[in-house]
């Protein structure tokens, strides 16, 4: 039996981790943000859709309508709502959810912005539901009600707003509420990055950062970074690190390889933790379905994290799948892990199996 030890691991150190802290990214990383929708690579279903609204905005003197952002984290939402300040020609003022929690809090930022101004706030779905409600008039008619005094004393003053833009982003878009959501006239969804837009990121950012490094290395980092520009960003400068002390300054193949292999990032970007993940759900639960909350207090890490953080890549990796009765890992991560799938042949042979049927 393995010791339990074994399964407590350390998510908060995790390299890949795209967790909500941003930190990291906004001691070295403001410049490595693009600043317009040419700049901003990939996701081009959404840019092209944005171009048009943008446009038309400015062509009527009009504001942006209100937008809401969704994906996992750390695929662009703040940078693109910067973008989109920054295309309208505006202000931008930045806040979270998280950081709202009085009513007043939220009168007092919507009263003090300007004409045309954008408000962003992040993790939209955490907004206390009392601050929630506020917006509803705000975002329609453009009014915010002032309660002053309590008890049957207390008048209300509803006070007028400039025009402005809301723009909200959220990792779980299930989680706002209907009222919040209709108010929204363009809703924008966020998906995981393609290799090859990611090695465009990669390239473009060591430009920034003054690093070198060949097309085949910057590939390299692409292709292990979950799909995600800021875990494309910091492993670039973890290899850079590599480079410098084991390598000839250089990110190649081959420096890349090594430095992401000693950091224990696989080929496809699962780190140890994802691994074991994938390996709890095979060994302690027969492959799954197993419920999120157990797998949650199993690998010893909150719910949504696991649904936010890790899953998306998973998923989209095909390695593992949610039914109405848990998430379950399929054969592909049983072949990726190397650990035998009950009951299935080997991947080689399922794969004649189903060829010779699709001839029939
Ligand atoms: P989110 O708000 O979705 O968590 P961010 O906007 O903070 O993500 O993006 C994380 C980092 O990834 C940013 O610092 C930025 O440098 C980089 N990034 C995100 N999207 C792009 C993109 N489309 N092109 C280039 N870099 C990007």
């Amino acid at each position: 039996m393995a010791n339990e030890n074994e399964f407590e691991y350390d998510f908060e150190s995790r390299i890949v981790s795209s967790s909500f802290d941003k930190k990291e990214d906004t001691e070295i990383e403001p410049s490595l943000r693009p600043r317009t929708l040419d700049e901003y690579i990939g996701q081009d279903k959404v840019k092209e859709n944005l171009k048009v609204y943008i446009d038309a905005a400015k062509q009527r003197g009009d504001v942006l309508d209100h937008v809401l952002l969704y994906g996992p984290p750390g695929l662009g939402k703040t940078t693109l709502s910067a973008v989109i300040a920054n295309e309208m020609g505006v202000n931008i003022r930045v806040t979270s959810g998280p950081a709202i929690e009085k009513s007043g809090d939220l009168v007092a930022l919507l009263t003090n912005l300007g004409e045309n101004d954008i408000l962003f706030i992040d993790e939209i779905h955490r907004l206390p539901k009392t601050v929630e409600e506020i917006l509803y008039p705000a975002m329609e008619d453009r009014v915010v009600t002032l309660i002053i005094g309590k008890g049957p004393s207390a008048r209300s003053i509803p006070l007028s707003l400039s025009r402005f833009t809301l723009i909200g982003a959220t990792t779980r878009a299930g989680q706002i509420s209907t009222p919040l959501r209709d108010r929204f006239g363009v809703v924008l969804k966020l998906e995981l990055y393609g290799v090859e837009d990611l090695t465009t990121i990669v390239k473009r950012s060591a430009g920034i950062l003054g690093i070198p490094v060949d097309e085949y290395g910057a590939r390299e980092i692409a292709a292990r970074s979950r799909g995600t520009p800021r875990i494309a960003n910091r492993l670039l400068k973890r290899v850079r690190d590599f480079a410098q002390v084991c390598g000839k300054g250089v990110i190649d193949r081959e420096i890349a390889d090594y430095a992401l292999t000693k950091l224990e990032i696989d080929r496809l970007g699962l780190d140890a933790v994802d691994r074991r993940m994938l390996e709890v759900i095979i060994r302690f639960y027969g492959g799954g379905p197993v419920g999120l909350e157990t797998l949650a207090a199993t690998v010893g890490e909150e719910a949504v994290t696991i649904e936010d953080v890790y899953e998306p890549y998973l998923m989209q990796i095909g390695f593992l799948s949610r039914t109405p009765r848990g998430r379950c890992v399929t054969r592909l991560a049983y072949d990726h892990l190397g650990i035998p799938c009950p009951g299935q042949a080997p991947a080689g042979e399922q794969m004649e199996f189903f060829s010779e049927k699709s001839e029939e």
